[in-house]
């Protein structure tokens, strides 16, 4: 199909030392739900399951991955490409915060230049061979992720959201997105979904209960893991050691996500 020969396209406008086996573009309805914190979690994930992980961080304007994982050095590149971070455990990375020359420098760029850089991201880092590519998405479902959305060769989809979104209308108009894209759902992260009180033991519903599972069959795709609010999360990305924390949330999801892959 079309579709098909498109994603053929853009996996041959790779460099010639790069092979890429496999990217999943981590979406929400909107910023702030966890959408990168999600994105480094599933990173670590894989990476510690032994595969060839990378990230490309194409949340241009709101670029978070390099600080969870306390990457602070500039990328270099060389008359073939630009070769990525490499982080303490071997995650390769790439994100407009490690091309800036000040790491605080705002990015306010129009979507055309966002979508470019985006696709330079893809074709001229030097990736050598990846297993799997977990991509940021720019949050929401307007222009700037929509043409990201096709200017990279996504094999499938995670959706992050909050509790709060998935009664509000929001993460429909994300699957709904996919769904006119083609691009097949891996599945649903509910993200501070519950939070285990450290006095009583016990999980307490912040948001009221939760209508992922119904969201889920109604979509027909799956849950693939709710999220608590941990502090201990919290503080290890701040602190920049996401690699460190020892959590084992999206276990189960990494299962279902390469189950869903192989297929
Ligand atoms: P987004 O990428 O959707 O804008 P982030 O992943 O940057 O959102 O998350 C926003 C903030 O909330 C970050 O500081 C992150 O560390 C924090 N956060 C997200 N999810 C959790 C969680 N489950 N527990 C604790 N802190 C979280």
């Amino acid at each position: 199909s079309d579709c098909k020969s498109k994603a053929q396209d853009l996996h041959e406008e790779l460099n010639k030392y790069s092979s890429v086996k496999k990217v999943i573009g981590v979406v929400s309805g909107k910023g702030g739900v966890g959408k990168s914190l999600v994105t480094s979690m599933l990173a670590v994930t894989f990476n510690r399951l032994g595969k060839k992980t990378a990230v490309l961080d194409a949340d241009i304007t709101g670029p978070s991955i390099p600080k969870a994982f306390g990457v602070h050095e500039r990328c270099r590149g060389n008359g073939e490409g630009i070769f990525p971070v490499v982080t303490e455990t071997g995650i390769k990375m790439i994100s407009v915060n490690l091309l800036l020359e000040h790491e605080t420098d705002p990015v306010v760029w129009r979507s055309p230049v966002i979508t470019g850089t985006v696709k330079q991201f893809w074709k001229d880092v030097i990736w050598e061979d990846v297993d799997y590519m977990f991509v940021d998405m720019p949050p929401g479902t307007g222009d700037v992720p929509l043409t990201v959305f096709q200017s990279l060769p996504i094999d499938g989809i995670v959706i992050v959201a909050s509790p709060q979104e998935l009664v509000s209308m929001i993460v429909q108009k994300a699957v709904k997105m996919a769904k006119m894209m083609n691009v097949p759902i891996l599945g649903l992260v509910e993200n501070m979904s519950w939070f285990m009180c450290p006095n009583c033991g016990k999980k307490h519903s912040i948001f009221g209960d939760s209508h992922i599972d119904g969201i889920a069959k109604e979509y027909d795709t799956q849950v693939l893991a709710k999220l608590p609010i941990d502090p201990e999360l919290a503080k290890c990305v701040d602190e920049g050691k996401i690699e460190l924390f020892s959590g084992d949330y999206l276990d189960d999801a990494a299962e279902i996500i390469e189950k869903e892959l192989s297929k």
